[in-house]
């Protein structure tokens, strides 16, 4: 018997992908209107620069350990009670600065007053531009009140709360919200869906884990033998790890628990 699910928040619920893609592109317009240079190619350029540099700092094997990605560095401030944040947060100011300066240069502008300009431009953009799947909140209305909802995230509380706090009709639904730089271990380690779990005083075998990404979501949900449901919209090929269910929807979930809930 299923009594709650517990679903990964970005490129789950929230389309964060989309969201900066979209200040990607707003922003780098303005440098198209600048200097002529191709909007995409910069694009490309500053994504390369930005995943090199952050693998480069010292705070990086934290962040892969917590779940924050090189595009939330980006735009994070990191405000968070922690060692390893408060690194990050002297770290991020310089990162984004280097890392569109560094975009520009590839394309032969060397502009570091411009490239602070496109850094500073970037958060803004981010926070403009949030995205839900057109479905989210439908799913959540069906399921609210028949199941317990947990939000398991991972990466800064700040930035995590930053996003909810962009699309605040979310919070609401949930009991709990579970977000790793607060516990301080990120997905796929188990002792995250553990301490998910005795929030909720629930056993494994009464909750499903779902989310996008196999390496986290699903992996950490095997480990930690919950049943996992890989949403997986845009038909990507499966890996080494193998979910328990996949769906392309987050509509498939309301037979897939009906029939779990049959038996
Ligand atoms: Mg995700």
């Amino acid at each position: 018997m299923i009594k709650a699910i517990f679903f990964d928040l970005d490129d789950t619920l929230l389309w964060d992908q989309k969201s900066i893609q979209e200040a990607f592109v707003a922003t780098c317009k303005v440098a198209e209107e600048r200097y002529g240079v191709d909007a995409t190619v910069l694009e490309d350029a500053v994504r390369e620069a930005a995943r090199n540099l952050y693998s480069s700092y010292e705070t990086y094997s934290f962040t892969q350990m917590i779940g924050i990605n090189p595009f939330e560095g980006l735009w994070g401030n990191f405000l968070d009670d922690h060692d390893d944040f408060r690194k990050m947060k002297e770290i991020v100011p310089g990162y984004r600065k280097e890392a569109w300066t560094a975009g520009l240069k590839a394309l032969g502008v060397d502009d570091p007053e411009f490239g602070y300009e496109l850094a500073e431009r970037f958060p803004e953009e981010r926070r403009n531009l949030p995205f839900v799947y057109e479905e989210t909140f439908q799913i959540l209305d069906s399921l609210k009140g028949k199941y317990q909802l947990l939000l398991l995230t991972n990466g800064s509380p700040d930035l995590q709360n930053t996003k909810l706090s962009i699309t605040p009709e979310l919070v609401p639904y949930f009991d709990q919200i579970v977000i790793s730089g607060a516990y301080g271990r990120g997905k796929p380690d188990p002792s995250i869906f553990g301490h998910a779990l005795s929030l909720m005083e629930l056993e494994k075998e009464e909750v499903l884990m779902v989310g996008d990404n196999l390496m986290t979501d699903i992996l950490g949900a095997n480990r930690a033998g919950i049943k996992s449901v890989w949403i997986n919209r845009h038909d990507k090929e499966r890996n080494e790890v193998i979910p328990t269910y996949e769906i392309h929807h987050l509509e498939e979930l309301f037979p897939l628990l009906d029939e779990l809930n049959k038996k």
